[in-house]
C-alpha cells in the first residue's frame, strides 16, 4: 500500500471560480492563466474546466502545444514569447499570440516567412522592470512592430508590481499615458487587479492564481467571502499517536515542549511532500474535518499535530493539509510565502487524483507523457 498521502484536483472549483472572475471583470474577456502547468494542478486536469475562458495563457512552448492537442481553438498567449526562430515557427503552426517584450523578439518576428500572420501583445514596463519596453520607448516599438507583416493584430499588454496593496494608479496612469493614442485591445490586470481595481479591467484580465482558490496577497483572509473554491486538497492521514505529558519535547531540534498532557497525532506528510518546512507551531491543520495545528518541527516525510480539539482522531484519521477546510494561504503565510508557491511545488512523489476520476501517479503519467 502506498503512503496515504495524496493530492486532490477539482476541476469544477476552476470553472466557479473562472466564472467568479469573469463577473468581477463584466465586459473583459478572461485569458485564463495556466502557466506552471496550471499552478501545479496539471494542465490536462483542468483544461474541461476553462471551457468558457475567451482564452489561455501560458509560459512554456510544449504547454502551448499540448493545449493546441487538447482541442483548444481559441487564442493562446504566450506569456514571456519567443526565444528563438524555432519558437516563431511553432508560434505559427499552432496560431500562438505571442507577447513581445524586447526588440530581439521583434527582428525574429520580421525574420519569419509566414503568410498567417501572428498577432502579438506588445508590453510595456510600466514599473514592474522585469519585461518590456519602457514607457518613452513604447510608441516607437509599436510603429516597428507595425510594420512588420508577419505580425498580425497588436494588442496592448503591462503587468502591475504590486496590484494586492491596492497601489496601481502609478502604473496605470504610465501606461494610459504612453497609450494614449495607440489603438489596438488592452491587457493588463493580473488576479488582484481583477478583484480590486475596476479600473485596469480594459479588454482582456489575466487571472492566475484565484482560478485556483488561492490568494492574490497570499493572505486567505484578503479572499475571505469572495466565494472562491479551492481547486486543490493536500491531504493524509495519521500513521502515528503518542500521548505526551509537560515537559517532553516533539521533533527534531526539540522546538516544541508540552505544556499540558497532549495527544499528538503524526501525520504522512513532510517537506519532500511540498509541505513548507518553515511552517511553524500553530499552522493550521484539520483532522477528521476539525482544525488544529501543527507542532514541532516539519520533517521531510512526517509532521506532528496536536490533537488536542479532536479527541476520537487515532491511527487512519483523514488529515487535509490544505484545500477547503485550510486554505493553502493560511499554511503559506505563517511559513512566510505564498499559495502560489505551494500549489506549484507538491512533490512528484505524491499521487494525483482528479474529483471523476481513477486515481494515478505522478511519474507513471509522466513516462506516458515522455
Ligand atoms: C502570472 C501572470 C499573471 C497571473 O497572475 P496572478 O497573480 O496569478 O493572477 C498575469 N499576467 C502575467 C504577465 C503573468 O506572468
Amino acid at each position: 500500500m502506498p503512503r496515504p498521502i495524496s493530492v486532490r484536483i477539482h476541476p469544477e472549483a476552476v470553472r466557479h471560480n473562472l466564472q467568479l472572475a469573469a463577473r468581477s471583470a463584466v465586459g473583459a474577456r478572461v485569458w485564463a492563466v495556466v502557466k506552471a502547468n496550471a499552478y501545479g494542478h496539471g494542465i490536462e486536469r483542468i483544461f474541461p474546466a476553462l471551457a468558457d475562458a475567451d482564452g489561455i495563457a501560458l509560459l512554456d512552448l510544449d504547454e502551448a502545444v499540448r493545449v493546441r492537442e487538447l482541442g483548444w481553438s481559441k487564442p493562446i498567449l504566450l506569456l514571456e514569447g519567443v526565444f528563438d526562430a524555432a519558437d516563431v515557427a511553432t508560434a505559427v503552426a499552432h496560431r500562438l499570440t505571442v507577447a513581445v517584450h524586447c526588440d530581439e523578439q521583434l527582428a525574429l518576428l520580421a525574420a519569419a516567412q509566414t503568410t498567417r500572420p501572428i498577432d502579438i501583445q506588445l508590453k510595456m514596463n510600466s514599473g514592474m522592470n522585469r519585461l518590456g519596453y519602457m514607457p518613452d520607448a513604447y510608441r516607437a516599438a509599436w510603429e516597428r512592430a507595425r510594420a512588420i507583416p508577419a505580425i498580425g493584430a497588436i494588442g496592448l499588454m503591462t503587468h502591475f508590481a504590486n496590484a494586492d496593496d491596492g497601489a496601481i494608479d502609478w502604473q496605470l496612469d504610465r501606461f494610459d499615458a504612453a497609450t494614449a493614442d495607440i489603438p489596438g485591445e488592452r491587457s493588463l490586470s493580473n488576479s488582484a487587479a481583477v478583484l480590486w481595481h475596476p479600473r485596469a479591467h480594459r479588454d482582456w484580465v489575466r487571472p492566475g492564481t484565484i482560478l485556483y482558490g488561492a490568494s492574490p496577497t497570499g493572505a486567505a483572509r484578503h479572499i475571505e467571502g469572495i466565494g472562491l473554491r479551492a481547486a486543490m486538497t493536500l491531504s493524509s492521514r495519521i500513521i502515528g499517536v503518542q500521548t505526551l505529558a509537560p515537559q517532553d519535547t516533539i521533533g527534531y531540534g526539540r522546538t516544541y515542549a508540552v505544556e499540558q498532557p497532549m495527544r499528538i497525532g503524526v501525520v504522512a506528510c513532510g517537506y519532500a511532500d511540498g509541505y513548507p518546512r518553515h511552517a511553524p507551531t500553530g499552522t493550521p491543520i484539520a483532522v477528521d474535518g476539525v482544525r488544529t495545528r501543527v507542532v514541532g518541527r516539519v520533517s521531510m516525510d512526517m509532521l506532528t499535530v496536536d490533537l488536542t480539539p479532536c479527541p476520537n482522531a487515532g491511527i487512519g484519521s483523514h488529515v487535509e493539509l490544505w484545500g477547503e477546510t485550510v486554505k493553502v494561504d493560511e499554511v503559506a503565510e505563517p511559513s512566510g510565502t505564498i499559495g502560489y508557491e505551494l500549489m506549484c511545488a507538491v512533490a512528484r512523489r505524491v499521487p494525483v487524483e482528479v474529483d471523476g476520476h481513477a486515481a494515478v501517479r505522478r511519474e507513471s503519467e509522466e513516462e506516458v507523457a515522455a
